[in-house]
């Protein structure tokens, strides 16, 4: 790659092939891989990486909002794709886009079927529309209760427009070994109302429940599917784990300019930074807006240039960044990384008490994004 002489996320699909064939060698042969390319594809570009992961043979995607299935069908992505968030605003969108609704409370369900039954006509009617159900076994955030089965089941033997494509749950602790005994109950509760629900419906939907950590902590619980995040992008949740997994995304930039601040001089909005002694400052083209959170500021976050750390002077402004570079052997035009594989998204992260997650997502669609192979 040469070197960025912009702000740049390269996106390394060969780190992407490594990571998906590492996941897949943790589950079952026949066990299906729904690859979740959610928020841009975990900040990368959903489209790029849904793309490659047809190449290497995924089986479904997600994604949270309809708006993101449907930038996936507008780029002639024909995978089946789990829309995770919908509302009912968004039905039309959905069947529209032949997008398939995760269903999580009996509100949805209810309206959700009288939608397919109102959509096209007398003689072309919406049959067996693929739906996935969505049950809440501890994380309290999206999803049926079990005792909700009876009526689900009622309310679809009375129709014939939709048909139960999967039902699902979701961990809440899946990468923390100390809440195992949680889990275990999670999955537990999961396989008991899957029983349940197969025997009411009287066909078997295909069942999936494991994260990127739960796919690697609990083998047991990969069902017939899995769904991985995180895992594609490079990140595991666990040191071990992350030996074998390379991140995805490097997010770079180039020196625009150096000065040499002098001992009481400042540096950036609201004087952030006063030199104690004469310091060497390079700025940056990257700033808040560009996703780098402003609490790095003040010397908390860092950029790598020529292999050595470089801690961020005074506030982050919108658009730059000011970096201290005294001592550090570089010149204007050199280039700076921010996170990539020497410094993961992880380790800056922690920085803020944040994770590996939010960084990369957080990062801006301004950000030029270019593909490569390393
Ligand atoms: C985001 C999400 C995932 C992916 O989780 P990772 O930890 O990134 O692997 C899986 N399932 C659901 C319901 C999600 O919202």
């Amino acid at each position: 790659m040469p070197k960025a002489n912009e702000t740049l996320l390269e996106i390394d699909l060969n780190a992407l092939d490594n990571n998906y064939q590492y996941i897949t060698s943790k589950i079952k042969p026949g066990t299906k891989f729904m690859a979740v390319v959610k928020a841009y594809g975990y900040g990368s570009d959903s489209v790029i990486i849904a793309k490659e992961l047809i190449d290497l043979g995924v089986d479904y995607f997600a994604v949270a909002y309809p708006s993101e299935g449907e930038a996936l069908r507008g780029a002639s992505i024909e995978a089946p794709i789990l829309v995770l968030h919908p509302l009912p605003i968004n039905f039309e969108l959905i069947v529209n886009r032949c997008l398939e609704p995760s269903i999580y409370s009996l509100r949805m369900l209810e309206e959700f079927i009288a939608f397919t039954e109102a959509t096209g006509n007398q003689e072309n009617r919406l049959e067996n529309y693929p739906i996935h159900l969505k049950f809440n076994t501890g994380l309290n955030r999206l999803g049926f209760a079990e005792n909700d089965i009876s009526k689900i089941s009622e309310m679809l033997a009375k129709t014939k427009s939709v048909k139960v494509k999967s039902a699902f749950s979701h961990l809440a602790a899946s990468e923390d070994i100390n809440e195992k005994k949680f889990t275990l109950k999670q999955i537990e509760t999961f396989q008991r109302l899957s029983e349940e629900l197969i025997l009411k419906l009287g066909y078997k939907p295909l069942l999936h429940c494991t994260n990127t950590s739960g796919i690697i902590n609990y083998p047991e619980a990969h069902f017939d599917m899995v769904r991985s995040g995180i895992g594609l992008y490079g990140f595991g949740n666990d040191k071990e784990e992350n030996k074998h997994l390379k991140p995805v995304g490097t997010l770079k930039t180039e020196l625009s300019q150096i000065h040499t601040v002098k001992t009481g001089e400042s540096v950036g909005y609201n004087r952030g930074f006063i030199a104690k002694k004469l310091t060497r400052s390079a700025t940056l083209p990257i700033g808040y807006a560009d996703g780098i959170p402003r609490s790095f500021g003040k010397s908390t976050g860092w950029v790598t240039i020529n292999g050595e750390k470089a801690f961020i002077l005074g506030d982050i402004c919108m658009d730059m960044m000011m970096v201290d570079v005294t001592g550090i052997n570089c010149e204007e035009g050199d280039e700076a990384i921010v996170f990539g594989s020497s410094v993961t998204a992880e380790e800056l992260a922690a920085a803020i008490n944040s994770i590996s997650y939010e960084l990369i997502t957080g990062i801006s669609q301004r950000v030029k994004r270019v593909v490569c192979r390393k």
